[in-house]
């Protein structure tokens, strides 16, 4: 399980500033979410204005 980061990203940069496991990069036209090292902790949902990382 890991978190996905749906279209409604404005690409901020905050969440990828308060993840903990580095999982998050900036790719075209929004953030990217790597699951592989993503370790789940739901921070980048709760640190998102737009709500766009939501748990799969
Ligand atoms: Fe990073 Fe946690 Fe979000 Fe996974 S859930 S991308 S570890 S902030
Ligand atoms: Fe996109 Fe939300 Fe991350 Fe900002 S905090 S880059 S809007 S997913």
């Amino acid at each position: 399980m890991a978190y996905q980061i749906s279209d409604e990203c404005i690409a901020c940069g905050a969440c990828a500033d308060g993840c903990p496991a580095n999982a998050i990069s900036e790719g075209d036209g929004k953030y990217v979410i790597d699951a592989d090292t993503c370790i789940d902790c739901g921070a980048c949902a709760g640190t998102c204005p737009v709500g766009a990382p939501q748990a799969q």
